[in-house]
């Protein structure tokens, strides 16, 4: 038996936007199946999840992948937090998710996320000079060349270490505000999608740490003439993908409608900055949605529109969402009654 490092990821009790937390556990390995990689505590006391005087907060391993950093056997954790003796944390979104997916696995439901994010050099993006600010937007967007295009370098590191751990990335792209980027993962199943996302910001992180770059998932973080991040999510159970399914999208898109006011608080804190109306948005106060409209809370892509099924895209979650609140926010509206 050979012994290998596994990174155990968590996510904190920090609020209003909780952070990832991680450490290094050396076991015996390779490891093939999840039961194989032991639970392990932590000191919740130091990361808002618990008193100093009843501090032992439980990790329990829930996905894993290859350490794309590490190389080698070395692994890369996922895990939910459980309390002392063994119930949920309050902190730990994952278990509602992983019930809320059971209840519907029938559905088949698919996710994809288009995760947006700024690169910040000190306070300001990657591409803002110290004083005053850049070209209006225009020229940033899918842009290449020296004075439209920062901080590639990190993300392709981090596009490439995606497919080293195996994790469903999609794409990457350069967006509106310079410095500003998107990669997708999925489409995937409800609890891999929101795993996913995690450990893929955790690789961002860690990435741009190397630089000492920081990675902002703010909804809107700059102000002003600027776009804001988001984190559109895009849907489809079997019989939206199947022939006839856009009266299912139809369908999903009411009951999305009917229940705005109860998703907009689990999409991500700071999104009244971002959802204007402008930039490619949906006031935060209505809900519409349309066929290529960009500037609809819900987005019915062309090409489903033309082909009569495929998939629905909720373009209201902010960049900092917790995709497990999200997913489970738009299974429980769309495939239950909320
Ligand atoms: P856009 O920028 O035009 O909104 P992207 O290409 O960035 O679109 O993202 C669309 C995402 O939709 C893809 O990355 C993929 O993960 C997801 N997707 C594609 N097909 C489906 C589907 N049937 N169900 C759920 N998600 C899907
Ligand atoms: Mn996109
Ligand atoms: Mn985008
Ligand atoms: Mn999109």
């Amino acid at each position: 038996m050979k012994r290998i490092l596994a990174e155990y990821i968590w996510i904190d009790g920090t609020k209003p936007s909780p952070l990832l937390r991680s450490k290094a556990k050396v076991i015996h390995g390779p490891i093939d199946t999840l039961k194989e990689i032991p639970l392990w505590g932590f000191d919740g006391s130091s990361t808002n999840q618990a008193s100093t005087g009843s501090s032992d907060c439980v990790l329990q391993p829930v996905f894993f992948c290859p350490d794309p950093i590490r190389g080698g056997d070395n692994i890369l954790v996922m895990n939910e937090v459980l309390n002392a003796d063994g119930s949920i944390h309050s902190t730990n979104t994952r278990a509602e998710l992983r019930s809320i997916a059971q209840k519907f696995e029938h559905e088949e439901a698919w996710f994809g996320i288009e995760q947006e994010y700024t690169l910040f050099n000190s306070i300001k993006p990657l591409g803002f000079p110290d004083h005053g600010f850049p070209e209006p937007q225009g020229k940033y967007y899918c842009g290449v060349g020296a004075g439209r295009s920062y901080g590639r370098d990190i993300v392709e590191r981090h596009a490439t270490a995606c497919l080293n751990a195996g994790l469903g990335l999609s794409g990457i792209n350069a967006e509106v505000m310079p410095g500003q980027w998107e990669y997708q993962i999925g489409p995937l199943s409800p609890l891999d999608v929101a795993d996913q996302l995690w450990i893929s910001r955790w690789l961002l992180e860690r990435i741009a740490e190397d630089n000492q770059v920081r990675v902002s998932f703010d909804p809107k973080p700059i102000k002003g003439d600027w776009n804001g991040a988001g984190a559109h999510t895009n849907f489809s159970t079997r019989a939206i993908r199947e022939p006839g399914g856009m009266k299912y999208i139809e369908a999903a898109c009411k009951k999305l409608q009917t229940y705005h006011a109860q998703h907009i608080p689990l999409y991500g804190h700071g999104n009244e900055d971002r959802l204007t109306g402008h930039h490619e948005t949906c006031s935060i106060r209505e809900f519409r949605y349309g066929i290529s409209d960009r500037g609809a809370s819900v987005r019915i892509p062309l090409a489903a529109a033309q082909a009569g099924c495929g998939y629905l895209e909720d373009r209201r979650p902010a960049a900092n969402c917790d995709p497990y609140q999200v997913c489970g926010a738009i299974l429980q509206t769309v495939c239950g009654n909320w």
